[in-house]
């Protein structure tokens, strides 16, 4: 299935931390309808369900001329900078964005011992922007960050370094 255009940014940002270019073999989408996308990401032991809302409207100002410009999404990739109206320099910043959405869930892919559901967690969400997206990122990466099974093994590699000094 062929992501939304209006979902470019998204896009991008998820070519960031996909190990190829051929996103579509890594993203399963899950969900599209009106303005919602949903899509998966699978890691060896988790999924997160990655949900997501395009803005309708941008709102720029002009860095010359202090003007504001409302720009409203169509299905268009939202640009940082764009035209101003009023002086004609491609100088207006985007500095908010309303009625976007981007939120992540992770789910564990095996239920644990004893338990016949799958564990989740709310991850990071916010508007739909870079910000949220990194932070969804560095939720990803502390979710699958697994702690040291055992001290020893640590105690046992110092005391080999400090024998070789
Ligand atoms: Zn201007």
């Amino acid at each position: 299935m062929k992501v939304p255009k209006k979902y470019s940014n998204l896009v991008d940002w998820l070519k960031s931390i996909i190990p190829t270019d051929k996103i579509n073999s890594y993203i399963m989408i899950d969900y599209e309808e009106d303005d919602n996308l949903r899509f998966i990401l699978f890691t060896k032991e988790n999924k997160y369900s990655i949900s997501a809302k395009a803005p309708s409207v941008g709102e720029y100002i002009c860095q010359l001329c202090d003007n504001v410009i409302e720009v409203s999404f169509v299905d268009t990739k939202i640009l940082n900078k764009v035209q101003c109206d009023k002086c004609g320099k491609k100088e207006a910043v985007l500095i908010r964005t309303t009625g976007g959405y981007l939120g992540c869930i992770a789910t564990q892919r095996k239920p644990r011992a004893g338990e016949d559901w799958n564990r989740g967690n709310d991850l990071a969400d916010g508007d739909y922007c870079y910000e949220t997206w990194d932070a969804i990122v560095r939720d990803i990466v502390k979710y699958e960050i697994v702690k040291i099974t055992s001290k020893i093994d640590q105690w046992l590699d110092k005391q080999a370094k400090e024998g070789d000094k």
